[in-house]
């Protein structure tokens, strides 16, 4: 049985001939089989799974493998990988079979990942506990009467409970981070387009990002650096250089300034463990000679409003192609055209989709455009404002990635405002496009992991992913 510490040790196992591609393979299906219940893949893929192991297996032996030889990878049920399955957790899009590969996908495949199967998420990403999949609920591997966060809820059990060595998510308010933070890993947001979205199922065109969940922060700057970067594909990446994340790392020396939000640290819907561990950690970075300084973002109660606004908005132009006549689940009963629509849409989205789909149409119907859509575009500028504005003297933000450790079944599930509240403290990032990670800062006294959440401005992902590395060596879990 091989234990995974990180990708370095793994490569060095697979030279050593400690281990096979095959072997890693196996173990890792069998694990998946004995945590069935934990419902966090929807499909493995056995077959090429094995194929791919045996060819990487050759490469090493023939010393011409990639970087990522033997990485077990599961990816987000969103994700686009040729001619397999893919479904956004959604029964619309039943026996839909990719055509490409996700821009990722290549770069990882390219690199001699293997992907193992497909995780079970909230139906188009919609959702912050894995509640609103058509295809039952993930189990957090912590503790299995609770939530392990959403949307990228399967990939973050799965790595949490060593089915894979990483997950892929997709993250439009949260989906990598908030699900990274209830399971005790790692979730990293790029920057707003570091990485393509070519291939990734749209929730919000111009929110989503692709990111890992990983063991250790170090693991993220890899697939990231290997994930990122200009793609033809994706007019919104951008063709800035892609630093090599995990070289620049591990030069990291600096003390950069940290501001936390007050806003953040004073709400009252904060757990009151969590804040004394984030009070905690601000303490000794202060006593290690840092600057952190409190500042003050009295705009926290316009980020969650602002949010649900765009991206349904988005969500609703978005999902507009699932009708029933290009793909997917075509209804039985329709009669005509009209019907095909109505039919195939109702009963292939479930209610949160629908809920999303209707609220968007509503913000961006001619009535009430300019109340709904065009002031939350205008919030938007100023909350990016606002926050640029933070980045002047300070280099990092520091908040609590979530406002409490993972909660159980059903307890959000009655009241949507407050499910949506759980991403008060992850929308900033998506809203103003700047890179986030979360990361294990701590357990509850009944033993739920939490995570600390840091970001820093547009294409400082270096910086981003030193500091946090600097973090977990500083506090480790
Ligand atoms: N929980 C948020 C939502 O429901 C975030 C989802 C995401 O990042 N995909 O929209």
């Amino acid at each position: 049985m091989h234990t995974f510490s990180n990708i370095k040790n793994l490569q060095a196992d697979l030279a050593s001939g400690k281990i096979s591609c095959e072997q890693l393979v196996q173990q890792s299906l069998n694990s998946i089989e004995e945590k069935k219940n934990l419902n966090a893949f929807l499909e493995v893929f056995t077959d090429s799974a094995l194929a791919k192991a045996k060819t990487v297996d050759e490469k090493i032996k023939a010393g011409t493998a990639g970087k990522l030889a033997g990485v077990i990878v599961a990816i987000k049920d969103n994700i686009c990988y040729k001619d397999h399955k893919v479904s956004a957790s959604s029964k619309i899009l039943d026996n839909f079979t990719s055509l490409y590969n996700a821009t990722v996908v290549e770069r990882l495949l390219a690199q001699d990942a293997i992907i193992i199967g497909r995780t079970n998420c909230d139906e188009f990403a919609m959702g912050s506990s894995n509640e609103n999949s058509a295809f039952g609920n993930v189990l957090n591997s912590v503790n299995e009467k609770c939530v392990p966060g959403g949307s990228s809820g399967g990939s973050a059990v799965a790595v949490a409970s060593g089915m894979a060595h990483v997950g892929l998510g997709s993250d439009t308010g949260g989906s990598i981070r908030q699900p990274a933070s209830f399971c005790g890993v790692v979730g990293f947001k790029p920057t707003y387009g570091r990485v393509s979205r070519w291939g990734l199922i749209a929730y919000a065109s111009s929110f989503d990002q692709i990111g890992p969940l990983t063991k250790n922060v170090e693991d993220a700057a890899i697939i990231t650096e290997i994930m990122a970067g200009k793609d033809e594909h994706d007019g919104t990446v951008s063709s800035k250089p892609v630093p090599s994340y995990s070289e620049e790392i591990k030069e990291y020396s600096s003390k950069p300034k940290i501001a936390y939000l007050k806003d953040c640290l004073e709400s009252d819907g904060l757990d009151p463990e969590i804040k004394k561990r984030m009070n905690e950690v601000i303490e000794k970075y202060r006593a290690d000679g840092y600057t952190v300084e409190g500042v003050d973002f009295p705009y926290l109660d316009y980020l969650v409003p602002a949010y649900y606004v765009l991206t349904t908005a988005e969500a609703s132009s978005n999902l507009s192609r699932f009708s029933g006549v290009h793909y997917g689940h075509r209804s039985k009963n329709a009669t005509d055209l009209e019907s095909t629509y109505k039919k195939s849409r109702g009963e292939g989205f479930g209610a949160e989709v629908k809920r999303r789909i209707m609220l968007g149409t509503f913000v961006l119907s001619a009535g009430y455009y300019n109340a709904y859509y065009s002031k939350g575009q205008k919030v938007r500028r100023l909350l990016r404002d606002k926050t640029l504005n933070i980045f002047n003297e300070y280099d990092i933000i520091l908040t609590p990635s979530t406002p409490g450790p993972a909660f159980e079944f059903g307890k959000n599930s009655a009241d949507p405002i407050k499910m949506y509240l759980e991403d008060i403290f992850t929308v900033q990032a998506n809203l103003t496009g700047i890179p986030a990670i979360s990361v294990p800062a701590g357990r509850t006294n009944t033993g739920l992991p939490y995570g600390i959440q840091f970001m820093a401005k547009p294409f400082e992902e270096s910086l981003l992913l030193g500091f946090s590395k600097n973090f977990e060596e500083k506090f480790p879990f």
